[in-house]
């Protein structure tokens, strides 16, 4: 797990480096790029269409989130939807060392990328065969998953292929988005 996240550390270097040179090529870096991540998004979204759930009950399983159930009951509070969504499907794990029995790779690097500073939480109603009792009205955020922006997916997920072949085209669309948003606030 470490030797991946220093592997895309360094891809992300080099892709930052790349964009900052093809920025200096482009006048208006908002309406040649701005469209290009547009396309490139709708892309990677169309493409995820190829793939399926193998229905291993990962995601169910082990759901992460820098908040802890007090702040993500308040966020939902205060309209924050994808806070509403979480604290309504999932429920904290009583310790990091029960969560750390069903992923214990993604629990150590968790611990080491952030700290200690994150919650993991499960849905309690996955069945032992991995199934949703409630698959047709599931909420949106299990619908969701995974996102482009999950890098580090369970490794028994079928979306890792699409994941990894689109990689660089994500990492590329956050360069862009960090370069311009820096230009932004020259
Ligand atoms: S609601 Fe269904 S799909 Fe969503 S986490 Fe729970 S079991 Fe999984
Ligand atoms: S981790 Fe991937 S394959 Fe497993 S249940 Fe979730 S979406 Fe499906």
């Amino acid at each position: 797990m470490q030797e991946q996240l220093k592997t895309l550390k360094y891809s992300y270097r080099k892709i930052f480096l790349e964009c900052v040179k093809e920025a200096q090529n482009i006048d208006n870096l908002e309406s040649v790029w701005g469209g290009q991540i547009k396309s490139e998004l709708e892309t990677i979204r169309c493409e995820r269409e190829n793939y399926s759930c193998a229905g291993c009950g990962a995601c169910c399983r082990f759901a992460v989130s820098e908040f802890s159930p007090e702040t993500l009951k308040i966020k939902a509070k205060n309209g924050d939807n994808f806070a509403s969504q979480f604290i309504n499907t999932f429920v904290p794990y009583e310790s990091i060392d029960q969560a750390r029995k069903i992923y214990p790779e993604y629990v150590e690097m968790l611990e080491e990328l952030t700290d200690g500073n994150f919650y993991i939480y499960h849905c309690p109603k996955v069945t032992d065969d991995n199934r949703c009792p409630d698959y047709e009205n599931r909420p949106q955020i299990c619908r969701d998953f995974p996102e482009i922006n999950g890098f580090f997916l369970p490794k028994t997920c079928s979306f890792i292929p699409w994941n990894l072949k689109f990689r660089s085209v994500w990492l590329k669309i956050n360069a862009k988005i960090e370069i311009m948003n820096w230009m932004n606030k020259l």
